[in-house]
C-alpha cells in the first residue's frame, strides 16, 4: 500500500500543504451521528450495527475503503467524539 507521509499538496495560491490519511476510527467512542459519513468526499465509511449481550442494537460508524483516503481530515473536524486518528 502506498503511504508516504512527507508527500504534499499545493492550495490554489501555490503553498503547500500536507495531506494526514486516516489511520483509524475508534468505534468504541462512536455516538453514530453520521458526520463524517456526510461529510467525506471519498467513501472512506460506512454505518454498521452489532448486538450487545442483551441483544440491543449498537450503531458505529467504521472504515470500509481507508485506502481511498484524501487526508482532507475533514472527519477529525466534524467528529464530535474524537473517534479518528491520522498520520502526523
Ligand atoms: S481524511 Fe477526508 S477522505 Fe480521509 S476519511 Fe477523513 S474525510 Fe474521508
Ligand atoms: S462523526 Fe464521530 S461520532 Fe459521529 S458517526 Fe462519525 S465517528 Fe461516529
Amino acid at each position: 500500500m502506498f503511504m508516504n507521509a512527507t508527500m504534499q499538496g499545493y492550495r490554489k495560491n501555490g503553498t503547500q500543504w500536507q495531506p494526514k490519511y486516516i489511520v483509524s476510527l475508534d468505534a468504541k467512542k462512536c455516538i453514530a451521528c453520521g458526520k463524517c459519513f456526510k461529510g467525506c468526499p471519498a467513501g472512506v465509511m460506512e454505518l454498521s450495527s452489532e448486538e450487545d449481550d442483551e441483544e440491543n442494537e449498537i450503531m458505529f460508524m467504521q472504515l470500509v475503503k481507508d485506502g481511498d483516503c484524501i487526508g482532507c481530515q475533514s472527519c477529525a473536524m466534524v467528529c464530535p467524539k474524537g473517534c479518528f486518528t491520522h498520520m502526523e
